[in-house]
């Protein structure tokens, strides 16, 4: 890749919107740290949005309860395709400590394909940025009609498992 297209093309930007999907505040905790000095995701090309209808990336949070299943449904339709959806944290990925419960819908992945899995409960930052800078790469071979649907896994640790 040029310098050229990692500095000035905009397909190395991604707009990101997220979803709380009933999570306990625990992975929303982790993921304001992206934003801040210390890991600057912003020198990656990587913004908030404040509406789906402008997202590239959306993260979800949470086991996806039975209350929320209605309102993420309609969130998630307003993002227009090509997307990626990232589950975070344990709960995002299987429903974590509140799988099996009569209050849940989800995971998320039982009512919407998802591409990326971040582990860990809460997951670090450093994974869940890694599912971002991921995220570029998929939302590039969405664009071209390249993509093969093998969902990753990110660990704690920030590898990604599943190439
Ligand atoms: S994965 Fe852990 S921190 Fe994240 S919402 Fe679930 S219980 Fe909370």
């Amino acid at each position: 890749m040029s310098l050229w297209s990692l500095l000035f093309d905009p397909e190395n930007s991604i707009w990101v919107y997220r979803i709380n999907a009933g999570s306990c505040n625990g992975c929303e905790i982790e993921i304001t740290p992206l934003f801040t000095p210390r890991y600057d995701a912003e020198r990656f090309g990587i913004k908030w949005v404040g509406t789906p209808r402008h997202a590239d990336v959306v993260l979800v949070t949470g086991p996806v309860t039975a209350v929320a299943k209605e309102s993420v449904m309609e969130v998630l339709s307003q993002v227009p395709d090509p997307h990626v959806v990232i589950a975070v944290g344990s709960c995002g990925v299987s429903g974590g400590v509140f799988r099996g419960s009569y209050a849940l819908e989800g995971p998320l992945d039982n009512l919407y394909p998802v591409d990326l899995y971040v582990l860990g409960c809460p997951p670090k930052p450093e994974g869940i940025l890694t599912a971002l800078l991921e995220a570029k790469k998929i939302l590039k071979a969405k664009r071209k009609g390249q993509y093969q649907e093998k969902p990753l896994v990110v660990d704690p640790a920030g590898m990604v498992m599943g190439r």
